[in-house]
């Protein structure tokens, strides 16, 4: 099909030898490009001169005068009309290359784009392969197929034996042809909330919903869709770019349980971004909360209740007390504190001898977050030990918050690429928590970007086709605005 010239023949026609094999294309190449964003139009216009180029066999193609140019300038895009789809581009000339597209007839030129049916196409076959969170195993299967087709290095770590899942997290390498490039990432989420189980999906004026009996899943594929797309398009244009991995996640959304054992320091990654909240796009989260979970178990004391309620100690009535008054809900405004879960009793004729509590309290500030956690704490102690009843709690750190600055590289590149595309970017702060946390205490500077699903979490759910176009492009921009930036080696 193509691939690299053989060099026997690239010593003979003068070629560099990563030029593309055109003479075995079994189809007609009728557009096609050149790399060469930094050319202005003058030298665009000189470099765009047909040129002949000697002995280039060209037999088995329909080859035209423009398509010798194009071994004169030694980088080609070429673009296959009846698949509708770029071929992977070679260039040789790594100074200059930019994976810009030029008409040769007509010397106008423009980026490879994104293949937007494509992109589409993708997201709705992985929304419609269920995928809840420990059951991930056909969906990261397909996909694993998918990258490997592109071309990537595609492999899982161990995750599912770790967590207790059927399938592992995925990492994908698409690997970098401009040293000194940021090694960078994109990541997503395989898992979903329930149910999506025999979901249909239904598209009304561009904008994709489930029938309203389960949700769509559009978190995460709406930030798995475009970043795979991004990675693809990058890797057909042959543009300069750095090392870019997929971390493909399992089991995001009960506790970020796949990014904690995803390998990530293994990969000497320097940055990246996991594409995981809701619109708009040009939206990134830099700063977020620390999460504490609390467990509490009120262990009371059994009696009848019609014969002898005095020797009974209501564990109902303890946790009553504790709560009334204690401080929760919007604690300020870094700071909120929920009851979520209350389970105890067994009969209404006993006097309730236990009750377990799971509770929350995030904040991103830490010293506020400790001081609820303890007024919490507290609240239960206290009514427990009025009561004669014992509290037994539980305090875990979920996850830490953290703030990335607005001068450091993962922002930077990520409001280039988003002004780039016209979008003003907004750095935001957010209660909620995502891989990026796990990969921030990791050592990896991450941020968080926002896709256009909406509604998540619900039968409403929904994510437009253009908003899925706009966070392909933003993912692709931002590959090669990193690929402007210089690798800090530590
Ligand atoms: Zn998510």
């Amino acid at each position: 099909m193509h691939g690299p010239i053989d060099p026997d023949l690239a010593r003979q026609s003068k070629l560099p030898q990563n030029s593309i094999l055109f003479q075995t294309f079994p189809f007609r190449i009728d557009v096609f490009g050149f790399c060469g964003m930094e050319l202005n139009p003058a030298s665009r216009a000189a470099r765009l001169a047909p040129t002949s180029v000697g002995d280039i066999n060209s037999s088995g193609l329909d080859c035209s005068h423009e398509l010798r140019t194009l071994f004169h300038i030694k980088c080609a895009n070429v673009f296959d009309r009846n698949r509708k789809s770029h071929c992977p581009g070679v260039y040789a000339d790594e100074g200059f290359a930019r994976g810009e597209q030029a008409d040769i007839r007509t010397g106008k030129t423009e980026r490879m784009k994104i293949n937007e049916e494509r992109l589409i196409g993708l997201f709705l076959d992985l929304c419609r392969i269920n995928a809840p969170a420990l059951q991930e195993r056909r969906c990261v299967d397909w996909t694993r197929q998918y990258l490997e087709q592109i071309g990537l290095e595609v492999w899982e770590d161990e995750a599912g034996s770790r967590i207790g899942g059927n399938a592992n997290n995925l990492i994908a390498k698409l690997p970098g042809n401009l040293p000194g490039a940021p090694r960078i990432y994109l990541s997503a989420h395989f898992d979903t909330v329930e149910p999506t189980e025999g979901l249909t999906i239904i598209e009304r004026d561009g904008v994709f919903y489930s029938d309203g009996s389960t949700i769509l899943g559009a978190d995460d594929k709406a930030g798995m869709a475009p970043a795979i797309e991004a990675v693809q398009t990058i890797l057909e244009s042959g543009e300069p770019h750095g090392d870019v991995y997929l971390l493909l996640t399992c089991a995001e959304e009960i506790g970020l349980k796949g990014a904690e054992v995803l390998p990530i320091q293994d990969l000497e990654i320097d940055f990246g971004y996991v594409l995981d909240t809701g619109p708009p796009v040009g939206t990134f989260v830099t700063r977020t909360a620390t999460h504490d979970k609390l467990h509490i178990e009120i262990i009371g004391r059994p009696a009848h209740a019609g014969k002898h309620p005095e020797e009974g100690i209501n564990a109902i009535e303890v946790a009553a007390r504790a709560i009334h008054g204690m401080r929760l809900g919007r604690i300020g405004p870094e700071t909120t504190a929920n009851l979520g879960i209350i389970q105890g009793g067994s009969a209404t004729n006993v006097v309730c001898p236990s009750v377990t509590i799971h509770a929350e309290a995030r904040s991103t500030n830490v010293e506020e977050l400790n001081l609820q956690v303890d007024h919490m704490i507290q609240r239960f102690e206290q009514a427990a030990s009025e009561t004669g009843a014992v509290a037994k709690i539980t305090h875990e750190r979920h996850y830490d918050a953290y703030q990335i600055a607005d001068d450091t590289q993962v922002v930077q590149v990520a409001q280039r690429a988003s002004r780039a595309l016209g979008l003003e970017p907004t750095l935001r702060t957010t209660l909620g928590g995502s891989d990026a946390n796990v990969f921030n205490v990791r050592g990896v500077p991450s941020i968080v970007v926002a896709t256009g699903m909406d509604k998540i979490h619900t039968h409403e759910e929904y994510v437009s086709r253009e908003d899925l176009i706009k966070t392909a492009e933003l993912a692709l921009q931002i590959i090669r605005e990193a690929a402007q930036e210089k690798r800090h080696v530590l």
